[in-house]
Order: C-alpha cells, then sequence, then structure tokens
C-alpha cells in the first residue's frame, strides 16, 4: 500500500540551447515544475511536461497552483493500492492534465522502487501475452526555418545521425517548398509534418496538395477543438494519415475522434491526457480500433523523457517518437545516469529501479526559482 507524508515542489527555470520555432512562437527557455514524492521514506520524481499557453492552457505557474492546492492534499490524505488509482483519486479536478501527470509519474517512481522494479518491468505485467521490446525509435523534429536556405543547412548538419524519421514543423507559407527540399535531402527518409493548429478550415485543399508528396502523416493542422476539419481533411487525403496531437486530452475525446474517422494515427503524450494510466489506457484504444500511436516529446528533460522511454515500448507505438537528447536541448540534464541513445537512433527504457534515473540535485538546485514543501 502506498502513502504519502510529504511532496516537495521545485519551479525550474531551463534555458535552451538554441530557440526552436514552432507555429506557437520562439522557445528560448522553459519554466516547468518538479515533484519529489517522499513513500515510506522513499522518493519518487515527476517532471510536468506541459509547455504552455500555446500547447495548452497549463503554464508552469497553473500547474503549481493545481498541484499545491488540490493535488498534493489529495494525495497526501490517502492511500493507493496502485499508481492507476491516480486518475480516480484526482477526477474531482476537472482538465489540468499535465499537472496530474507530474504527481502520478512521481507515484510510479516510488511504486518501483519500493519493490526494485523498473517502470519498463511493471508495464510488462500488463501485456503477459507478449514480450515488450526495450527500446524504441526515435526521430528528429525541426522547428520552423527563416528560409529554406537555413533548412537545409540544418538539413545537413543532421547528416551524422541515423534518422529513423524527419519530423518538419509547418504552417501556412511553410509547408510545400519546405517538405520537398527536405525530400530532395533525405530521399528516403520517413518524413512527417506537424502543423500545430497553425491551419484553419480554409486551408484544406492547400493540405490535400501534400497528399501525393508521400509524408507519413500529417499532425494536428487544425485547432484541438476542431475534429470536423480534421475528419474532412481525413476522408480526401488518399494516401496520407491525419495525426491528432494537441486535440487528444483524454482517453474519452480519443474514443469521439476515432469513431468520427477524423484521424488515422494519434500521438500519445503521457502529460496530456492527465498521465502514465491514461496513456495506457489511451494506447489499448487505439489497439481496438486498429489506429497506431507514436510517442510525442515535450522538450522533457531526462526525468519526464525516462517514463516516456517505457511508454514507447508498448506494442502499438508504431512509428518513431519524439526524444530529443535533453543535452542537445539544455547543455545539461537533470538526472546523473544519461539516456541511453544507440547510434541507430533508438532509445532504451531504463532498467533501473522505478523511472530508473538518479536526479541530480545539485543541477535541479541550480535551476530552481522557488520550492515547497507539504507535509501529510
Ligand atoms: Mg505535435
Amino acid at each position: 500500500m502506498l502513502t504519502f507524508e510529504q511532496v516537495e515542489l521545485f519551479q525550474v527555470r531551463l534555458p535552451r540551447v538554441s530557440a526552436y520555432r514552432t507555429s506557437y512562437g520562439d522557445h528560448t527557455w522553459r519554466e516547468t515544475v518538479l515533484a519529489r514524492v517522499v513513500s515510506n521514506g522513499i522518493e519518487g520524481w515527476g517532471e510536468f511536461s506541459g509547455d504552455g499557453p500555446g500547447f495548452s492552457y497549463e503554464t508552469a505557474q497553473t500547474a503549481w497552483h493545481i498541484l499545491k492546492d488540490y493535488l498534493i492534499p489529495l494525495l497526501c490524505s490517502t492511500q493507493l493500492e496502485t499508481p492507476s488509482m491516480c486518475p480516480a483519486l484526482f477526477a474531482g479536478v476537472r482538465g489540468h492534465p499535465f499537472a496530474k501527470a507530474t504527481l502520478e509519474a512521481a507515484v510510479w517512481d516510488v511504486a518501483g522502487k519500493q519493490t526494485g522494479t523498473s517502470l519498463h518491468a511493471l508495464l510488462q505485467r500488463l501485456y503477459p501475452d507478449q514480450t515488450l521490446r526495450t527500446k524504441a525509435p526515435v526521430g528528429v523534429s525541426i522547428g520552423l526555418q527563416p528560409s529554406i536556405f537555413a533548412l537545409e543547412v540544418r538539413l545537413e548538419q543532421l547528416r551524422s545521425f541515423h534518422l529513423p524519421r524527419i519530423k518538419l514543423k509547418v504552417r501556412p507559407g511553410w509547408d510545400d517548398a519546405a517538405i520537398k527540399a527536405t525530400r530532395l535531402a533525405y530521399p528516403d527518409t520517413p518524413l512527417s509534418v506537424d502543423g500545430n493548429s497553425a491551419y484553419a478550415r480554409g486551408d484544406i485543399d492547400r493540405l490535400v496538395a501534400l497528399d501525393d508528396l508521400d509524408l507519413t502523416m500529417i499532425e494536428q493542422p487544425f485547432g484541438p477543438d476542431d475534429l470536423y476539419s480534421h475528419r474532412d481533411l481525413q476522408a480526401r487525403l488518399q494516401h496520407t494519415p491525419v495525426c491528432l496531437d494537441e486535440s487528444i486530452h483524454s482517453v474519452r475525446t480519443a474514443e469521439s475522434a476515432l469513431r468520427w474517422h477524423a484521424c488515422r494515427v494519434i500521438n500519445i503524450k503521457q502529460g496530456r491526457v492527465g498521465g502514465l494510466t491514461q496513456a495506457i489506457e489511451l494506447h489499448n484504444l487505439c489497439v481496438e480500433h486498429h489506429i497506431p500511436v507514436y510517442a510525442g516529446g515535450m522538450f522533457e528533460t531526462g526525468i519526464g523523457k525516462s517514463l516516456n522511454a517505457a511508454l514507447a515500448c508498448l506494442p502499438n507505438f508504431n512509428f518513431p517518437g519524439d526524444a530529443v537528447p535533453p543535452e542537445q536541448l539544455y547543455g545539461f540534464d537533470l538526472i546523473q545516469n544519461r539516456l541511453d541513445y544507440s547510434d541507430d537512433g533508438e532509445l532504451s527504457a531504463p532498467s533501473g529501479p522505478g523511472l530508473g534515473f538518479t536526479v541530480d540535485l545539485k543541477q535541479i538546485k541550480a535551476r530552481t526559482q522557488t520550492s515547497l514543501i507539504i507535509r501529510k
């Protein structure tokens, strides 16, 4: 039984090595919240993976408020048989999936450490009839570039890496020519595009014109609430699956999208759907509907990416995921052990107990702006 004596929150600011541009703007730094949960003297860590307020309404500040005033008091006043009870515990708080996922991740970490079991091994128990792989391919994601020349320079910089997939961020005016330039440079590499909601319904013809460019998928061109336009686009595309990301904020939304035929791929981010338990449920729902999924990323440090790496080993993750090494994003990481990236572009699920990392407390404290301890 899991009981919790205290939770410590850290508000952390992480400057990026270089700016990354999406249709939400330039990402030059990231503010996040780390949760350190203590249960019977064992600590577990979780990372707020949101990147608001463009991607979702949640920000580090909203997560801090929801964690401090609602979720942590709930956690400290109860006992759990398993971490998968977290969604029911947090159900009285509407929305705020990234905040909920932060705390649930820390509970999974504690639960694994208490029995010396890795998250990957805990997940394996949920799929007794299959042997989960221990590593999964990850691709590169290229932000919006100021010119085709700048894109060609960026593509050339990637020559030394094995790339299972390239994903281009696109928006109206930066799609067709950028895709063709990438195709020219990498004719055999699977290529997808991600609109991050930058397109409007009136752009459907423009997106249909991309159908002959052999794209693996067109991800989230329209707004999060616009399942209708995604459905219309999917109906008009002969070859290219539509993938939904921002639209899928719960398992039930996913079911609506699938029954509406609004997509043929779903990007699973555990933070966006309220935590690992919901992400597993979403994965299983997609299996039932014969819809493949891929593992999205949100600029997490090694704390968040360790969890994502285990999740990406579930059987229906059929495309390379997003998991840029934290050192490339920030020049450092918040864990002592490096994530295990292979030369052929695969990221291994950590094999250590819990989420499988040892935090770098010195690095965390050096980046912390505010911290707070909440006791039972
Ligand atoms: Mg996306």
